[in-house]
């Protein structure tokens, strides 16, 4: 075997190798950015190689530079993770010339599959069944227009070299393609230096659902089953599960099938996996191949037993799968939560900044499910603007797909993030999100179910009982300091709602009454001050985060954030009499969303302004937001221009 590997990558990832070698009696190198010399992946290597500054342009994406450390460490091989130079062919090429192992696929499979045309072309003499759509590239727009109108609207206009669910665009109409082919072909130059693009048939309301395959340098290919990533925003994976809900075993038998037959057409060496998107009816269509691991591949690793980077490892080391596919069973049901620095509340705008605290859930066994968090950070790490603003990968496995989702809602529940926005509550929501819970996926899911953005979710039954009992115990636990009695009668105040309780202390919690029932609250875990209160409602494990406010509390439960206050009964009648505090105004601002870099301020003093015109652009974690007025006015004053930094809720621009 290896005794030393070097990781071309960072964060979550390379943690992730790292673990896998460590096991496996592996010496482990990593290279890092400036932004990263702090990192967690530097400090559990066992030896790191700094490789320049913090854009990838400049470091992780320069081949020369990745190749020099495994000369100066005298690594024998290399992971390159996802993402950066996972699937450049050159750079795996690069390294079998200079007698460096790539842990992945030989170099050309990667130019085979890393090309969505020249993969469907693959795809279609293996047997595939392919979207129905042009395989070959587009001329110009006339040509597209044409094109089109074979296929049959509606279609998707996408570039041969996407990826990340860039270079994508659906098109109703001819004007739709008109627009639209421009805009993709100018994407695809800018972010793939590749403005080859093709046009498909645009699925309706479709699933995605992919194989896993594992082949060796033998000729060996089996699959690990599929992987359900419908739950997505902006073609862009958030919730994924394995085995999908949709597949009964005559369709995944096909799917796998087709997935072995393509990986075996292209001499597929490593893992991999082969896209589908799925009608309803199980109907199903090669997308593309990504020819690398993929970011959701732990669930299928949980499902399986197996370690995918263990087995990237062992059969770039030349050695055979010791497993035939008869010998590989689905165990049980797995979810992911792709934990995102990004601010649900705002249209989900990526949000950068400091973990001033970062506390995930407990991993192991629980009751009734098992956790697994990837992550790459510690408390006090920075989500910077350089990379992927993902935190943390929250899987969670069950017996059942229902107990997944029970747990993946606990797992929720106990991950205590601040210092940033992050999509814990959103995860939540979808959790228990009856049509989620139900299996009627869709890739639409989001935009179906959100479609004003995510607002919070009103309480449920469920939910309302934790935060009485919740914000009932607070409460006793800070007025039995000042030697109250056991037992009293209160007002919890959530929201508009008024429940008056009657609340008798217990030795581990306490017993609340709510006019004819009663809720019996145990194992209760909460000191003044902490963040986190645990407990047990009816036998029931909760967890919720807690923040002091001006008066009462601010509780989170599951995707519920609610101001909570607890009264004597005298004083929540005089507080129904109170006047409600009114926000500020500030429909007459422009605040900025986020914290970021003013690319351009495009107002000036005593512009007549009209609603959706442009008022700036910033930018963040290398997306350019445009910030559009939200209504007719003049211009009465602008505090930003062009290369400023600006901060979150900072106010750019004010109107008359
Ligand atoms: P898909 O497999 O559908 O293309 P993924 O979510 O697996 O989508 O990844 C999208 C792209 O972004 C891939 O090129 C992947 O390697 C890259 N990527 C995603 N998340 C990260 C991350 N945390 N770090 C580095 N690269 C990432
Ligand atoms: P990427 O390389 O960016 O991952 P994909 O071709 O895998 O690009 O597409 C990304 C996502 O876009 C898919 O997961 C699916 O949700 C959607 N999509 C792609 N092609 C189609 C199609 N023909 N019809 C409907 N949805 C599609
Ligand atoms: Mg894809």
């Amino acid at each position: 075997m290896f005794s030393k590997i070097l990781i071309a990558n960072r964060g979550e990832i390379a943690v992730r190798v790292i673990k896998t070698c460590r096991r496996m009696g592996i010496k482990t190198v990593v290279v890092y950015s400036e932004a990263d010399a702090d990192s967690m992946a530097v400090e559990m290597a066992d030896e790191s190689v700094f490789i320049g500054p913090a854009p990838a342009a400049q470091s992780y994406l320069v081949a020369d530079k990745i190749i020099a450390a495994c000369r100066e460490t005298g690594a024998e091989a290399v992971h390159p993770g996802f993402g950066f130079l996972s699937e450049n062919a050159g750079f795996a090429q690069r390294c079998a010339d200079e007698g460096i192992v790539f842990i992945g696929p030989n170099p050309g499979a990667i130019q085979a599959m890393g090309d969505k045309i020249e993969s469907k072309k693959f795809a279609q003499a293996a047997g595939v069944s392919c979207v129905p759509g042009h395989i070959g590239e587009i001329d110009d727009t006339e040509h597209a227009v044409r094109i089109s109108e074979e296929i049959g609207y509606p279609v998707m206009i996408k570039a041969s070299a996407g990826g990340g669910g860039k270079g994508i665009r659906v098109a109703h109409n001819r004007k739709d393609v008109e627009e639209g082919f421009p805009a993709v072909r100018a994407e695809a130059k800018a972010s793939f230096g590749d403005d080859r693009i093709f046009i498909e048939k645009f699925i309706v309301s479709p699933r995605h659902i992919e194989i896993q395959v594992l082949g060796d340098k033998h000729g060996n290919v089996v699959h690990l089953f599929e992987r359900e990533c419908s739950i997505q925003r902006r073609n862009q994976k958030v919730i994924e599960e394995a085995p999908s809900p949709l597949l009964d075993q005559k369709t995944r038998d096909a799917m796998g099938a087709q997935a072995v037959a393509l990986a075996k057409a292209v001499n597929y060496d490593s893992a991999g996996t082969v896209e589908f998107v799925a009608g309803q009816d199980k109907s199903f269509f090669f997308l593309e191949m990504n020819t690398r691991l993929q970011v959701e591949h732990p669930v299928s690793e949980l499902i399986t037993g197996l370690d995918l980077v263990e087995q990237m490892i062992r059969s770039a080391y030349g050695e055979a799968l010791a497993f035939k596919q008869k010998d590989l069973k689905i165990n049980g049901w797995a979810i992911e939560s792709r934990i995102y620095a990004e601010d649900p509340y705002r249209k989900f705008l990526p949000s950068i900044g400091r973990l001033v605290r970062y506390d995930p859930p407990v991993e192991g066994e629980h009751d009734g499910y098992v956790v697994r968090n990837d992550a790459g950070v510690r408390e006090g790490d920075e989500i910077s603007m350089f990379y992927d603003p993902m935190i943390s990968k929250l899987c969670t496995w069950g017996k059942t797909r229902e107990a997944a989702i029970d747990g993946m809602g606990r797992a929720l529940e106990d991950f205590h993030i601040e210092g940033l926005g992050q999509n814990v509550p959103f995860l939540a929501a979808v959790m228990d999100h009856p049509r989620f819970r139900s299996g009627k996926l869709a890739t639409s899911f989001i935009a179906d179910e959100y479609p004003e953005g995510f607002l919070g979710a009103p309480p449920s039954d469920e939910t309302l009982d934790v935060l009485t009992a919740a914000a009932s115990a607070m409460h006793q636990i800070q007025v039995s300091r000042i030697g109250a009695s056991k037992r009293g009668d209160w007002v919890v105040v959530i929201g508009h709602r008024q429940i008056p309780i009657r609340l008798d202390a217990t030795d581990d919690g306490m017993t609340i009454a709510l006019g004819d029932r009663s809720l019996e609250l145990t194992d209760l875990a909460w000191r003044p001050g902490q963040p986190l209160l645990r407990g047990k409602l009816d036998g029931k494990a909760f967890t919720v985060t807690v923040k002091p406010a001006a008066e009462g509390f601010v509780i989170r439960h599951r995707a519920t954030s609610t101001k909570v206050l607890v009264l004597t009964p005298r004083s929540a009648e005089l507080h129904t009499k109170l006047p409600e505090r009114k926000p500020a105004d500030t429909s007459k601002m422009i605040i900025s969303p986020m914290p970021g870099l003013v690319v351009s301020m495009d107002v000036e003093l005593g512009q007549q302004v009209r609603e959706g015109e442009v008022v700036c652009v910033i930018e963040a974690m290398k997306m350019q937001n445009i910030i559009r007025a939200e209504r007719d006015g003049v211009v009465k004053a602008v505090s930003a221009k062009g290369g400023d930094s600006v901060a979150a809720d900072e106010v750019l621009v004010e109107f008359a």
